[in-house]
Protein backbone atom coordinates (compact mmCIF):
# COMPACT_ATOMS: atom_id res chain seq x y z
CA UNK A 1 0.00 0.00 0.00
CA UNK A 2 2.47 2.22 1.31
CA UNK A 3 4.50 1.63 -1.74
CA UNK A 4 1.36 2.92 -4.30
CA UNK A 5 0.89 5.75 -2.61
CA UNK A 6 4.26 6.91 -2.72
CA UNK A 7 4.29 6.57 -6.38
CA UNK A 8 1.16 8.83 -6.20
CA UNK A 9 3.51 11.37 -4.59
CA UNK A 10 2.49 10.55 -0.33
CA UNK A 11 5.45 10.55 1.96
CA UNK A 12 5.37 7.83 4.78
CA UNK A 13 5.35 10.35 7.06
CA UNK A 14 2.02 11.87 5.89
CA UNK A 15 0.66 8.08 5.77
CA UNK A 16 1.19 7.54 9.25
CA UNK A 17 -0.10 10.97 9.94
CA UNK A 18 -3.05 10.18 8.37
CA UNK A 19 -3.52 6.69 9.42
CA UNK A 20 -2.76 8.35 13.41
CA UNK A 21 -6.02 10.77 12.48
CA UNK A 22 -8.08 7.84 11.10
CA UNK A 23 -7.69 5.73 13.62
CA UNK A 24 -9.46 8.19 15.96
CA UNK A 25 -12.43 8.43 13.71
CA UNK A 26 -14.27 5.31 13.93
CA UNK A 27 -17.01 5.77 15.86
CA UNK A 28 -17.83 9.23 13.66
CA UNK A 29 -17.68 6.95 10.72
CA UNK A 30 -19.68 4.28 12.35
CA UNK A 31 -22.65 7.18 13.11
CA UNK A 32 -22.40 7.50 9.06
CA UNK A 33 -22.89 4.44 7.83
CA UNK A 34 -25.44 3.19 10.21
CA UNK A 35 -27.34 7.03 8.44
CA UNK A 36 -25.88 5.23 5.08
CA UNK A 37 -27.60 2.22 5.83
CA UNK A 38 -31.03 3.77 6.27
CA UNK A 39 -31.18 5.98 3.57
CA UNK A 40 -29.99 3.13 1.31
CA UNK A 41 -32.96 1.09 2.42
CA UNK A 42 -34.98 4.40 1.80
CA UNK A 43 -34.27 5.08 -1.79
CA UNK A 44 -34.44 1.14 -2.32
CA UNK A 45 -37.84 0.98 -0.75
CA UNK A 46 -38.75 4.09 -2.99
CA UNK A 47 -38.03 2.58 -5.96
CA UNK A 48 -39.94 -1.06 -4.68
CA UNK A 49 -42.90 0.96 -3.68
CA UNK A 50 -42.88 2.83 -7.35
CA UNK A 51 -42.37 -0.83 -9.55
CA UNK A 52 -39.45 0.45 -11.19
CA UNK A 53 -38.62 -2.04 -14.28
CA UNK A 54 -36.35 -2.07 -16.55
CA UNK A 55 -38.52 0.02 -19.16
CA UNK A 56 -38.52 2.67 -17.00
CA UNK A 57 -34.55 3.16 -17.83
CA UNK A 58 -35.88 3.66 -21.46
CA UNK A 59 -36.61 7.21 -22.53
CA UNK A 60 -38.38 9.22 -24.82
CA UNK A 61 -37.76 11.46 -27.59
CA UNK A 62 -39.87 14.81 -29.25
CA UNK A 63 -42.75 15.59 -27.13
CA UNK A 64 -41.96 13.30 -24.44
CA UNK A 65 -45.60 12.07 -23.92
CA UNK A 66 -46.53 9.23 -21.37
CA UNK A 67 -42.81 8.89 -20.36
CA UNK A 68 -43.53 6.40 -17.61
CA UNK A 69 -39.51 6.07 -16.70
CA UNK A 70 -39.47 10.18 -15.94
CA UNK A 71 -42.88 9.81 -14.48
CA UNK A 72 -42.01 6.79 -12.17
CA UNK A 73 -38.81 8.56 -11.37
CA UNK A 74 -40.45 11.61 -10.13
CA UNK A 75 -42.49 9.62 -8.19
CA UNK A 76 -39.27 7.87 -6.34
CA UNK A 77 -38.34 11.73 -5.37
CA UNK A 78 -41.59 11.89 -4.15
CA UNK A 79 -41.33 8.92 -2.18
CA UNK A 80 -38.08 9.10 -0.86
CA UNK A 81 -38.73 12.88 0.21
CA UNK A 82 -42.28 12.02 1.89
CA UNK A 83 -43.77 14.52 -0.20
CA UNK A 84 -46.90 14.85 -2.58
CA UNK A 85 -45.44 15.44 -5.81
CA UNK A 86 -41.80 15.82 -7.74
CA UNK A 87 -40.57 17.66 -10.53
CA UNK A 88 -37.01 15.81 -11.67
CA UNK A 89 -35.90 16.88 -15.02
CA UNK A 90 -32.80 17.26 -17.30
CA UNK A 91 -34.94 20.49 -18.81
CA UNK A 92 -33.89 22.23 -15.17
CA UNK A 93 -30.28 23.11 -15.87
CA UNK A 94 -29.09 23.70 -12.22
CA UNK A 95 -29.44 24.26 -8.70
CA UNK A 96 -29.84 28.11 -9.58
CA UNK A 97 -32.61 27.22 -12.00
CA UNK A 98 -34.61 25.06 -9.72
CA UNK A 99 -34.40 27.41 -7.09
CA UNK A 100 -35.22 30.30 -9.44
CA UNK A 101 -38.29 28.15 -10.81
CA UNK A 102 -39.84 26.83 -7.54
CA UNK A 103 -39.78 31.00 -6.52
CA UNK A 104 -41.34 32.46 -9.77
CA UNK A 105 -43.90 29.91 -9.97
CA UNK A 106 -45.40 30.10 -6.94
CA UNK A 107 -45.11 34.18 -6.42
CA UNK A 108 -46.95 36.36 -8.39
CA UNK A 109 -47.05 40.45 -8.36
CA UNK A 110 -47.59 42.27 -5.12
CA UNK A 111 -46.13 39.07 -2.90
CA UNK A 112 -42.84 39.41 -1.08
CA UNK A 113 -40.67 36.90 -0.12
CA UNK A 114 -38.70 36.79 3.10
CA UNK A 115 -35.27 35.27 3.82
CA UNK A 116 -35.22 34.41 7.36
CA UNK A 117 -31.65 33.21 7.93
CA UNK A 118 -29.76 35.73 6.27
CA UNK A 119 -28.40 36.50 3.03
CA UNK A 120 -29.00 33.59 0.20
CA UNK A 121 -26.67 31.83 -2.03
CA UNK A 122 -24.91 34.23 -4.34
CA UNK A 123 -26.84 33.29 -7.86
CA UNK A 124 -29.95 34.28 -5.82
CA UNK A 125 -29.28 37.70 -5.90
CA UNK A 126 -29.72 38.00 -9.39
CA UNK A 127 -32.88 35.89 -9.16
CA UNK A 128 -34.10 37.63 -6.17
CA UNK A 129 -33.33 41.38 -7.45
CA UNK A 130 -30.80 41.86 -4.65
CA UNK A 131 -28.64 42.60 -6.99
CA UNK A 132 -30.33 44.16 -10.28
CA UNK A 133 -30.38 41.66 -12.86
CA UNK A 134 -32.57 41.03 -15.92
CA UNK A 135 -35.94 38.70 -15.32
CA UNK A 136 -35.60 39.18 -12.06
CA UNK A 137 -38.76 38.52 -8.76
CA UNK A 138 -38.02 42.56 -8.63
CA UNK A 139 -38.79 43.10 -11.85
CA UNK A 140 -42.01 41.43 -11.99
CA UNK A 141 -43.19 43.54 -8.89
CA UNK A 142 -42.10 40.84 -6.10
CA UNK A 143 -40.82 42.37 -3.01
CA UNK A 144 -38.20 41.01 -0.49
CA UNK A 145 -37.37 41.13 3.20
CA UNK A 146 -33.87 39.49 4.88
CA UNK A 147 -33.63 38.81 8.43
CA UNK A 148 -30.49 37.90 9.28
CA UNK A 149 -28.81 35.50 11.85
CA UNK A 150 -28.35 36.34 15.90
CA UNK A 151 -24.65 37.31 16.41
CA UNK A 152 -24.10 33.50 18.35
CA UNK A 153 -26.32 32.03 14.81
CA UNK A 154 -29.80 31.61 16.12
CA UNK A 155 -32.48 32.71 14.56
CA UNK A 156 -34.08 36.36 15.31
CA UNK A 157 -37.46 35.52 15.74
CA UNK A 158 -38.86 38.56 17.20
CA UNK A 159 -37.29 40.34 13.95
CA UNK A 160 -38.73 37.33 11.29
CA UNK A 161 -42.24 37.70 13.17
CA UNK A 162 -42.10 41.70 12.65
CA UNK A 163 -41.06 40.89 9.03
CA UNK A 164 -44.17 38.68 8.08
CA UNK A 165 -46.96 40.82 6.90
CA UNK A 166 -50.25 40.40 4.82
CA UNK A 167 -47.76 40.36 1.40
CA UNK A 168 -45.52 37.36 2.54
CA UNK A 169 -46.51 34.43 0.54
CA UNK A 170 -43.25 32.44 0.43
CA UNK A 171 -40.24 32.03 3.14
CA UNK A 172 -37.21 30.51 1.91
CA UNK A 173 -34.54 28.57 3.65
CA UNK A 174 -31.01 27.86 3.33
CA UNK A 175 -29.51 24.67 4.56
CA UNK A 176 -26.20 24.76 3.57
CA UNK A 177 -24.15 27.84 4.77
CA UNK A 178 -23.04 28.49 1.27
CA UNK A 179 -19.55 30.33 1.28
CA UNK A 180 -20.96 32.41 4.33
CA UNK A 181 -19.29 31.93 7.96
CA UNK A 182 -22.27 30.84 9.60
CA UNK A 183 -23.26 27.46 10.88
CA UNK A 184 -25.39 24.40 8.89
CA UNK A 185 -28.85 24.67 9.79
CA UNK A 186 -29.48 20.93 10.98
CA UNK A 187 -32.93 19.15 9.80
CA UNK A 188 -34.33 19.95 13.11
CA UNK A 189 -33.46 23.57 13.38
CA UNK A 190 -35.37 23.70 10.24
CA UNK A 191 -38.39 22.31 11.21
CA UNK A 192 -38.21 24.98 14.48
CA UNK A 193 -37.76 27.46 12.25
CA UNK A 194 -40.62 26.68 9.85
CA UNK A 195 -42.87 25.86 12.89
CA UNK A 196 -42.28 29.09 14.04
CA UNK A 197 -43.22 31.01 10.57
CA UNK A 198 -46.60 28.63 10.34
CA UNK A 199 -47.71 29.50 13.25
CA UNK A 200 -48.22 32.72 12.66
CA UNK A 201 -49.34 32.45 9.05
CA UNK A 202 -50.09 29.35 8.68
CA UNK A 203 -50.58 29.42 4.45
CA UNK A 204 -47.30 30.89 4.20
CA UNK A 205 -44.85 28.45 1.58
CA UNK A 206 -42.04 27.14 3.04
CA UNK A 207 -39.07 26.74 0.96
CA UNK A 208 -35.73 24.89 1.59
CA UNK A 209 -32.86 25.54 -0.60
CA UNK A 210 -31.54 21.46 0.23
CA UNK A 211 -28.73 21.72 -1.87
CA UNK A 212 -25.93 19.70 -0.20
CA UNK A 213 -27.64 18.60 2.46
CA UNK A 214 -29.46 15.36 1.02
CA UNK A 215 -29.01 12.35 2.44
CA UNK A 216 -26.38 13.86 5.92
CA UNK A 217 -29.74 12.92 7.87
CA UNK A 218 -32.10 10.29 8.11
CA UNK A 219 -34.63 13.21 7.21
CA UNK A 220 -34.80 15.77 5.22
CA UNK A 221 -36.68 19.58 5.37
CA UNK A 222 -39.93 17.78 4.03
CA UNK A 223 -40.14 15.57 7.02
CA UNK A 224 -40.57 18.51 9.48
CA UNK A 225 -43.02 20.76 7.39
CA UNK A 226 -41.16 22.04 4.09
CA UNK A 227 -43.38 22.85 1.50
CA UNK A 228 -41.02 22.44 -0.83
CA UNK A 229 -36.89 21.05 -0.79
CA UNK A 230 -35.06 21.76 -3.75
CA UNK A 231 -31.94 21.14 -5.07
CA UNK A 232 -29.54 20.26 -7.95
CA UNK A 233 -28.71 16.73 -9.63
CA UNK A 234 -25.25 17.39 -10.20
CA UNK A 235 -24.80 17.63 -6.14
CA UNK A 236 -25.55 14.88 -4.08
CA UNK A 237 -28.78 13.18 -5.39
CA UNK A 238 -27.25 12.62 -8.60
CA UNK A 239 -24.82 10.35 -7.01
CA UNK A 240 -21.85 11.59 -9.49
CA UNK A 241 -23.79 9.83 -12.57
CA UNK A 242 -26.45 12.42 -13.15
CA UNK A 243 -25.11 14.43 -16.43
CA UNK A 244 -27.29 17.41 -15.84
CA UNK A 245 -30.70 18.08 -13.71
CA UNK A 246 -32.60 19.66 -10.53
CA UNK A 247 -35.38 18.54 -8.65
CA UNK A 248 -38.17 20.37 -6.45
CA UNK A 249 -39.99 17.57 -4.25
CA UNK A 250 -43.21 19.48 -2.45
CA UNK A 251 -46.74 19.90 -2.20
CA UNK A 252 -49.06 18.94 -4.92
CA UNK A 253 -50.02 22.46 -5.75
CA UNK A 254 -46.56 23.76 -5.34
CA UNK A 255 -45.30 21.30 -7.88
CA UNK A 256 -47.81 21.90 -10.38
CA UNK A 257 -47.19 25.93 -10.54
CA UNK A 258 -43.47 25.22 -11.19
CA UNK A 259 -44.39 22.54 -14.09
CA UNK A 260 -46.37 24.67 -15.54
CA UNK A 261 -44.10 27.64 -15.40
CA UNK A 262 -40.97 25.05 -16.23
CA UNK A 263 -42.91 24.32 -19.91
CA UNK A 264 -45.90 25.65 -20.41
CA UNK A 265 -49.70 27.18 -18.72
CA UNK A 266 -51.83 23.81 -20.30
CA UNK A 267 -48.52 21.36 -20.57
CA UNK A 268 -47.28 21.33 -17.12
CA UNK A 269 -45.54 17.91 -16.36
CA UNK A 270 -46.77 16.32 -19.63
CA UNK A 271 -44.01 17.59 -21.94
CA UNK A 272 -40.28 17.11 -21.64
CA UNK A 273 -38.79 14.25 -23.20
CA UNK A 274 -36.21 12.74 -20.74
CA UNK A 275 -34.17 11.84 -23.81
CA UNK A 276 -31.09 9.18 -23.24
CA UNK A 277 -30.21 10.04 -19.46
CA UNK A 278 -32.75 8.02 -17.28
CA UNK A 279 -30.63 5.12 -16.38
CA UNK A 280 -28.00 7.53 -15.11
CA UNK A 281 -30.45 9.29 -12.85
CA UNK A 282 -32.27 6.67 -11.68
CA UNK A 283 -28.79 5.31 -10.52
CA UNK A 284 -27.44 8.06 -9.28
CA UNK A 285 -30.17 8.32 -7.17
CA UNK A 286 -29.72 4.80 -5.61
CA UNK A 287 -25.95 5.15 -4.98
CA UNK A 288 -26.65 8.78 -3.61
CA UNK A 289 -26.40 7.88 0.43
CA UNK A 290 -23.43 6.19 -0.59
CA UNK A 291 -21.81 8.46 -2.49
CA UNK A 292 -23.02 11.47 0.07
CA UNK A 293 -21.65 9.41 2.86
CA UNK A 294 -18.00 8.85 1.13
CA UNK A 295 -17.66 12.85 0.57
CA UNK A 296 -19.06 13.11 4.27
CA UNK A 297 -16.12 10.98 5.87
CA UNK A 298 -13.72 12.85 3.18
CA UNK A 299 -14.96 16.55 4.55
CA UNK A 300 -14.85 14.61 8.74
CA UNK A 301 -11.15 13.46 7.68
CA UNK A 302 -9.83 16.76 5.84
CA UNK A 303 -11.09 18.92 9.36
CA UNK A 304 -8.83 16.26 11.87
CA UNK A 305 -5.74 16.34 9.62
CA UNK A 306 -5.77 20.16 9.16
CA UNK A 307 -7.02 21.42 12.42
CA UNK A 308 -4.51 19.27 14.39
CA UNK A 309 -2.07 21.20 12.25
CA UNK A 310 -3.58 24.13 13.65
CA UNK A 311 -5.21 25.30 10.74
CA UNK A 312 -8.56 26.85 12.10
CA UNK A 313 -11.61 24.34 9.78
CA UNK A 314 -15.36 24.99 10.08
CA UNK A 315 -16.93 23.01 10.96
CA UNK A 316 -14.33 22.04 13.55
CA UNK A 317 -12.90 18.55 14.01
CA UNK A 318 -15.76 17.40 16.32
CA UNK A 319 -19.05 19.07 15.30
CA UNK A 320 -22.27 16.98 13.81
CA UNK A 321 -22.47 17.77 9.87
CA UNK A 322 -25.65 18.72 8.12
CA UNK A 323 -23.95 19.17 4.48
CA UNK A 324 -21.01 18.17 3.14
CA UNK A 325 -18.71 21.52 2.74
CA UNK A 326 -15.92 21.71 4.57
CA UNK A 327 -13.74 25.21 4.76
CA UNK A 328 -10.17 25.49 6.07
CA UNK A 329 -8.49 28.67 6.65
CA UNK A 330 -4.81 28.86 5.61
CA UNK A 331 -3.94 32.58 6.24
CA UNK A 332 -1.77 32.46 3.35
CA UNK A 333 -2.50 32.31 -0.31
CA UNK A 334 0.17 29.52 -0.65
CA UNK A 335 -1.82 27.55 1.43
CA UNK A 336 -4.68 27.99 -0.88
CA UNK A 337 -2.76 27.31 -3.71
CA UNK A 338 -1.22 24.48 -2.63
CA UNK A 339 -4.16 22.91 -1.19
CA UNK A 340 -6.24 22.97 -4.67
CA UNK A 341 -3.10 21.95 -6.92
CA UNK A 342 -3.29 18.80 -4.13
CA UNK A 343 -6.93 18.02 -5.10
CA UNK A 344 -6.19 18.73 -8.63
CA UNK A 345 -3.08 16.07 -9.18
CA UNK A 346 -5.65 13.98 -7.53
CA UNK A 347 -8.02 13.71 -9.66
CA UNK A 348 -8.92 11.23 -12.07
CA UNK A 349 -9.52 13.41 -15.30
CA UNK A 350 -6.94 15.99 -15.77
CA UNK A 351 -4.56 15.36 -13.21
CA UNK A 352 -1.86 17.20 -14.94
CA UNK A 353 -2.84 20.21 -15.33
CA UNK A 354 -2.50 23.46 -12.83
CA UNK A 355 -4.66 25.26 -11.55
CA UNK A 356 -4.54 28.78 -11.63
CA UNK A 357 -6.05 31.72 -9.25
CA UNK A 358 -8.31 33.95 -11.93
CA UNK A 359 -10.39 37.32 -12.06
CA UNK A 360 -13.58 35.28 -12.25
CA UNK A 361 -16.66 37.08 -13.65
CA UNK A 362 -18.70 37.97 -10.22
CA UNK A 363 -16.08 37.96 -7.48
CA UNK A 364 -14.24 41.04 -6.11
CA UNK A 365 -10.75 38.92 -6.14
CA UNK A 366 -8.94 35.82 -7.70
CA UNK A 367 -10.45 33.11 -7.05
CA UNK A 368 -8.46 29.41 -7.78
CA UNK A 369 -10.64 26.33 -8.42
CA UNK A 370 -9.15 22.38 -8.35
CA UNK A 371 -11.70 19.88 -10.24
CA UNK A 372 -11.62 16.77 -12.56
CA UNK A 373 -14.75 15.80 -12.71
CA UNK A 374 -16.48 12.98 -15.17
CA UNK A 375 -19.44 15.96 -15.21
CA UNK A 376 -18.07 19.15 -15.75
CA UNK A 377 -18.75 21.38 -12.55
CA UNK A 378 -20.04 18.48 -10.65
CA UNK A 379 -19.28 19.29 -6.78
CA UNK A 380 -20.47 15.48 -5.58
CA UNK A 381 -16.56 15.08 -7.04
CA UNK A 382 -13.99 15.61 -5.16
CA UNK A 383 -13.28 19.58 -5.57
CA UNK A 384 -12.22 22.13 -3.74
CA UNK A 385 -11.99 26.46 -4.55
CA UNK A 386 -11.22 29.14 -2.54
CA UNK A 387 -10.30 33.28 -3.09
CA UNK A 388 -7.45 34.91 -3.18
CA UNK A 389 -8.17 37.22 -0.36
CA UNK A 390 -8.25 37.05 3.68
CA UNK A 391 -8.86 34.86 5.62
CA UNK A 392 -7.09 32.49 2.44
CA UNK A 393 -10.08 29.76 2.97
CA UNK A 394 -10.47 27.02 0.82
CA UNK A 395 -13.90 25.45 0.34
CA UNK A 396 -13.80 22.31 -0.54
CA UNK A 397 -16.58 18.66 -0.81
CA UNK A 398 -17.62 15.72 -2.34
CA UNK A 399 -15.58 12.46 -2.91
CA UNK A 400 -17.62 9.49 -5.01
CA UNK A 401 -16.17 7.04 -3.03
CA UNK A 402 -14.19 7.38 0.67
CA UNK A 403 -11.13 6.41 -1.17
CA UNK A 404 -10.43 8.97 -3.15
CA UNK A 405 -12.04 11.33 -0.62
CA UNK A 406 -8.77 10.17 1.41
CA UNK A 407 -6.07 9.97 -1.30
CA UNK A 408 -7.51 13.47 -2.10
CA UNK A 409 -7.17 15.09 0.87
CA UNK A 410 -3.68 13.75 1.41
CA UNK A 411 -2.48 14.71 -1.03
CA UNK A 412 -3.30 18.29 -0.43
CA UNK A 413 -1.85 17.91 2.60
CA UNK A 414 1.09 16.88 0.99
CA UNK A 415 1.16 19.96 -1.26
CA UNK A 416 0.66 22.35 2.12
CA UNK A 417 3.33 20.30 3.91
CA UNK A 418 5.49 20.56 0.49
CA UNK A 419 5.20 24.39 0.63
CA UNK A 420 6.59 23.94 4.09
CA UNK A 421 3.34 25.49 5.72
CA UNK A 422 3.27 22.58 8.21
CA UNK A 423 6.06 21.79 10.33
CA UNK A 424 7.22 17.92 10.71
CA UNK A 425 6.77 18.10 14.44
CA UNK A 426 2.99 18.74 13.94
CA UNK A 427 3.06 15.53 12.31
CA UNK A 428 3.46 13.59 15.46
C1 LIG B 1 -24.76 25.03 -5.38
C2 LIG B 1 -25.78 25.77 -4.64
C3 LIG B 1 -26.77 26.49 -5.30
C4 LIG B 1 -26.82 26.67 -6.80
O1 LIG B 1 -26.66 25.53 -7.52
P1 LIG B 1 -25.97 25.57 -8.98
O2 LIG B 1 -26.20 24.21 -9.46
O3 LIG B 1 -24.53 25.92 -8.77
O4 LIG B 1 -26.68 26.60 -9.76
C5 LIG B 1 -27.72 27.12 -4.53
N1 LIG B 1 -27.69 27.07 -3.18
C6 LIG B 1 -26.73 26.39 -2.51
C7 LIG B 1 -26.74 26.37 -1.02
C8 LIG B 1 -25.75 25.72 -3.22
O5 LIG B 1 -24.81 25.05 -2.56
Amino acid sequence: MKELYSELGISDKVIDYAESVLKKLSSRFNEIDKVTEYNQLKVLKAMQDCRVSEACLLGTTGYGYNDIGRDTLEEVFAHVFHTEAALVRPQITCGTHALALALMSNLRPGDELLSPVGKPYDTLEEVIGIRESKGSLAEYGISYKQVDLLENGDFDFDNIKKAISEKTKLVTIQRSKGYQTRKTLSVERIGELISFIKNIKPDIICMVDNCYGEFVETIEPSDVGADMIVGSLIKNPGGGLAPIGGYIAGKKECIENAAYRLTSPGLGKEVGASLGILKDLYQGFFLAPSVTSSALKGAIFAANLFEKCGFKVVPDSTESRHDIIQAITFGSPEGVIAFCEGIQAAAPIDSFVAPEPWDMPGYDAKVIMAAGAFVSGSSIELSADGPIKPPYAVYFQGGLTWEHAKFGIMKAFQAVFDKGLISEKDLC
